[in-house]
């Protein structure tokens, strides 16, 4: 895989390998099969020159990875981010076909990015930018082919973009060559606020096998975007204390709870939750190790390591991001009996009701919000179940139980499907 990398650290790429190594082993699949899984499909590495607004050329970096495609198109969020690597978004890709695997959709994983901060570039500068990597990838990326969603510092306006850009060099409107799109271009009700409700749906059954009341419990949340504010708001609308709230700048510490409505308005107005009214301003570092009994990290990966995950408080978290915690980590939250909800069964609300978007826009037929949440709700109710009693048939972790449901459901496809030619 090193060929296929040359940027950055291969880290995150080891960790999402180590625990299909080891689902692997208690499935007993062949090492022909494992080193096929352990490879991405493609991997598309593009050039995405722009002309800024004072009118210099600027190059950005962008990338499009498909890792499996043995259950139908690839889905993967796009992200904007200043320190992504090949390396992150081949392990992100990895994650995906997981993931699609555990609730069982019938998607293989994809990842793209575009190296870039979107917050030093203009709204013209982004949408030349999204456009022209758009059309970079366009080669690989379709309705039937591969399908892109939002993902960190990207939303539904760059999803309309998208498949604006795709729809005119097809000559055609194709709606479906993208999920997260606004309400107004066939973008599904829920869609915005699935990964994070998905996470509480998920914490709610926890909960009932960890026999912990969630409306008597405290939480804390690391990130406060798309993903963690709906988490937070979700479980503060079941009665759940949100202690501790963070972005990129810090994290806000209140011990009668915050209102993650109200938190959300004081950043729209500053920019951050830091100096948020009557609550004491804390690190990311110090969100981790709060004490509060559920910790949702929705962030980015490996937050919590070796160094911090001796001092963590929580008793149940729940991966609202993708890999926030280290193996290493991992395996001292095991044994200090924390139960993880691992990230490809916690965030994954986002890419079902990504499925219902591509679904109802392939049908024209579209959903109302209660019924995309009626479903939503029985996937991931199905799945964390599926999951459950696979952890307590083989006495393992949940993380490992849901890699053994999904690397099970893509190996025996991939042994009916044949290796070509
Ligand atoms: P987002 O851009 O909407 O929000 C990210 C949040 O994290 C922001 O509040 C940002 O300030 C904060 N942040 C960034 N760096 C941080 C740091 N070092 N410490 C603390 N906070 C930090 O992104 P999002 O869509 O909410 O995605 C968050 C995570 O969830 C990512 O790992 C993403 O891959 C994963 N995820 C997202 C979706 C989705 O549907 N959006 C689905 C599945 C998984």
């Amino acid at each position: 895989m090193a060929d296929h990398c040359q940027t950055g650290s291969v880290g995150f790429l080891e960790d999402a390998t180590h625990y299909m190594d080891l689902a692997a082993r208690k499935l007993q699949i062949d090492e022909g099969t494992l080193k096929v899984l352990k490879e991405p499909k493609r991997v598309l590495s593009v050039s995405v020159p722009i002309r800024m607004d004072d009118a210099r050329v600027e190059v950005f970096r962008g990338f499009r990875v498909q890792h499996n495609l043995i259950l139908g198109p690839a889905k993967g969020g796009i992200r904007f981010h200043p320190d992504v690597t090949m390396e992150e978004v081949v392990a992100l890709a990895m994650l995906m076909t997981w993931k699609c695997a555990v609730v069982d959709i019938p998607f293989g994983g994809a990842k793209g990015a575009v190296i870039c901060n979107p917050r030093e570039l203009t709204k013209g500068e982004l949408e030349r930018l999204t456009r022209r990597y758009v059309s970079e990838i366009s080669l690989i990326i379709g309705p039937e082919k591969d399908i892109p969603a939002p993902d960190v510092n990207t939303n539904p306006q760059i999803m309309a973009w998208i498949m604006d850009t795709f729809s005119m060099q097809t000559g055609f409107t194709a709606p479906s060559v993208v999920t997260g799109k606004p309400l107004e271009l066939g973008g599904s009700h829920g869609r915005n606020e699935a990964t994070g409700r998905g996470v509480v749906f998920n914490i709610e059954d926890a909960c009932f096998h960890l026999k912990m009341n969630l409306a008597a419990a405290t939480a804390a949340v690391q990130g406060f975007g798309n993903v963690g504010y709906v988490a937070a708001k979700t479980l503060h609308d079941l009665g759940c204390r949100v202690v501790a709230l963070s972005d990129s700048r810090g994290g806000v510490y209140c011990e009668q709870g915050l209102d993650p409505v109200e938190v959300m308005a004081f950043k729209r107005q500053t920019g951050s939750v830091l100096d948020f009214p009557e609550a004491t301003n804390i690190t990311n570092e110090e969100l981790l190790v709060t004490e509060c009994d559920i910790l949702v990290p929705a962030a980015l990966e490996s937050q919590i390591t070796a160094d911090n995950a001796p001092r963590v408080q929580a008793r149940l978290i729940a991966e609202g991001a993708n890999g926030p915690i280290t193996p290493q980590a991992d395996r001292i939250l095991e044994e200090r009996g924390i139960t993880v909800i691992p990230d490809i069964l916690a965030n994954a609300g986002g890419v079902i009701v990504s499925y219902f978007e591509w679904v109802q826009g392939l049908q024209h037929f579209f959903w109302s919000a209660e019924e995309v949440n009626r479903q939503l709700r029985r996937r991931i109710i199905d799945s964390f179940r599926k999951v459950y009693a696979i952890k307590e048939e083989q006495g393992v972790s949940l993380r490992i139980a849901a890699y053994m449901l999904a690397l099970d459901k893509v190996a025996k496809a991939m042994r009916l499907r044949g290796l070509y030619p």
